[in-house]
């Protein structure tokens, strides 16, 4: 039986999904990634990120601006509580930074159809849903001229990565590598303990529960300028408990890169 008409049979049988929404669509309506007219639209084009946090800079969607005429920080990492609450230094910050991350990359605000592929990653399965993340991950990273040899991702516990069958940070990371071209490290970091899902603890517990949970390898990340690889961000107490394993594993700088940005009230 020739390819194509083994494909029609195939696609007749278990027609072909939307890797975000799971519709069955004909195949000539998926785009290369795997995604259905509806839910490309959706995605929406790259928006200006504050620098340290990754929260979206300006009221809306803009267009991709140079980088002379991009805006650095968000009000929140340039205001009076900077010092406790921004989760990177701003390069223009005047003060040596004493701060473990470098800067914060994020493709999107978590929400619509993002939040679907993300969604369909961790929890259905779905593992072609790293890559429309991971593509317009590295894009960002590019677009942000972020400093990077090697590439590593935040690793479940060995328990959830049993349970779940794969790494989807970890998925994240290859395909990012792949991209840019960097080396990656599977076995930079490692999760020394279980820690309970993060959606199930209060705010400051959230950010109490991952310190000390990590723990990197000096043979793998001493002298590299590290980008740490996840899902999403949101109080950004487990990419610090990260960057500070592999910042006193040896790191020059730790760039966090993630897939979604969780903002309240946007999404
Ligand atoms: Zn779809
Ligand atoms: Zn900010």
């Amino acid at each position: 039986m020739d390819g194509g008409l083994l494909t029609a049979l195939l696609d007749l049988c278990f027609p072909p999904r939307c890797v975000a929404c799971a519709l069955g669509v004909e195949r000539v309506y998926l785009d290369a990634l795997g995604l259905c007219p509806g839910c490309r639209r959706g995605l929406g084009g790259p928006v200006e990120r504050c620098l340290a946090c990754a929260r979206q800079v300006g009221p809306e969607p803009v267009r991709r601006l140079g980088r002379a005429e991009a805006r650095q920080t968000c009000e929140r990492c340039a205001g009076p509580h900077a010092e406790e609450d921004a989760l990177a230094t701003p390069r223009h910050a005047s003060a040596p930074s004493r701060r473990a991350i470098r800067g914060v990359v994020a493709a999107w605000t978590y929400g619509g159809v993002p939040r679907d592929l993300v969604v369909a990653l961790k929890f259905h399965a779905r593992t072609a849903a790293a890559r429309p993340l991971a593509l317009a991950l590295a894009e960002a990273l590019r677009h942000a001229e972020v400093p990077g040899d090697l590439v590593v991702h935040v690793p479940l516990s060995a328990l959830r990565r049993r349970q779940r069958g794969y790494d989807q940070a970890g998925l994240l990371a290859r395909h990012v590598a792949r991209t840019l071209g960097v080396e990656r490290s599977r076995r930079a970091l490692r999760r020394r303990r279980h820690t309970a899902p993060q959606s199930g603890l209060s705010r400051s517990a959230r950010r109490r529960a991952p310190r000390g949970a990590f723990v990197a390898r000096p043979s793998r990340v001493a002298g590299r300028c590290v980008i740490l690889i996840d899902d999403v961000l949101t109080s950004g107490a487990t990419a610090k408990a990260c960057a500070l394993a592999l910042r006193r594993a040896g790191a020059l700088s730790v760039t966090v890169a993630v897939a979604c940005r969780a903002e309240r009230g946007r999404g």
